[in-house]
């Protein structure tokens, strides 16, 4: 059944002020919507069944990249001390200090991680509980309150950023903990420097289904088309954005796949 996602008023108040997308951005090539596009579809509601994988605790073999307790493992840049707030086992933005990332790089691998936007609802689209989940820095997976806030769907929690809608709202109500299970694997070029594998990934939030082995079209840029025009190593680091709302992250870990398996 489909489901209302938005009251008219708050889309109404978005599209007023002009906040809720634009129109004099590129067409994203294979669609016939512009880049950050108001217009595109709002993927449809649905409420998510229950915590899902909140609390999994990481598979012996997995990489864990947060316990709770320290930021050993992440970064500002490739080794300035990650300033983040920790308390009760979570982490938080502080914001302006700086998006983290990893210290370690990883090829195809699957990552469980938590969050919860703000419990305090400031700012409205783009500007509420605006966070990120970017591979290599580069590569977006969407991460926002997406509650009662419209946005652009290719801006919207769980979004392939300026690219991809999610295939549904799943998102949980501000200050509530959510889960992110994603599967990413690492774009591939040649010797030559020709691209031989894009980018794809698999986002489940809260127990639903985002991304199905999406291919990404490049890197996400704002009110840009991503492209493929700068060949990296097939290991990327993992980066949480700093997008000046004060987020929270818990339980993060990791396990590689794929050819780069190292047993
Ligand atoms: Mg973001």
């Amino acid at each position: 059944m489909p489901a209302i996602a938005f009251t008219a008023s708050a889309l109404a108040a978005l599209a007023a002020d002009g906040k809720l997308g634009y129109k004099d951005t590129p067409i994203i090539p294979g669609t016939e919507w512009h880049v950050h596009d108001g217009d595109r579809p709002q993927p449809r509601v649905v409420t998510p069944g229950g915590s899902f994988s909140q609390g999994a605790k990481p598979p012996s073999d997995a990489t864990v990249l947060f316990d709770g307790t320290n930021l050993d493992q992440w970064a500002v840049g490739a080794n300035k001390p990650a300033p983040w707030k920790i308390e009760n086992g979570y982490m938080e933005v502080v914001p302006k200090s700086g998006s983290i990332r990893t210290k370690e790089r990883f090829a195809d691998f699957q990552l469980h991680l938590e969050f919860a936007t703000p419990g305090k609802v400031e700012g409205n689209s783009q500007g509420r509980g605006n966070s990120g989940v970017l591979f290599n820095g580069i590569y977006e997976v969407q991460v926002l309150d997406s509650y009662q806030n419209p946005t652009y769907p290719d801006g919207q929690a769980g979004a392939l950023y300026g690219q991809t809608p999610p295939l549904a709202n799943a998102s949980k109500p501000p200050g509530e903990w959510q889960s992110y299970d994603i599967i990413f694997e690492s774009p591939r070029w040649d010797a030559d420097g020709k691209l031989v594998k894009k980018a794809a990934v698999t986002v489940i939030h809260n127990g639903v289904i985002l991304h199905h082995r999406k291919e990404l079209a490049g890197n996400t840029p704002h009110r840009q088309n991503g492209n493929y025009s700068k060949p990296h190593d097939p290991e990327v680091f993992i980066q949480l954005q700093d997008h000046n709302n004060p987020t929270r992250f818990r339980n993060i870990w990791l396990r590689s796949i794929g050819e780069y398996d190292k047993p």
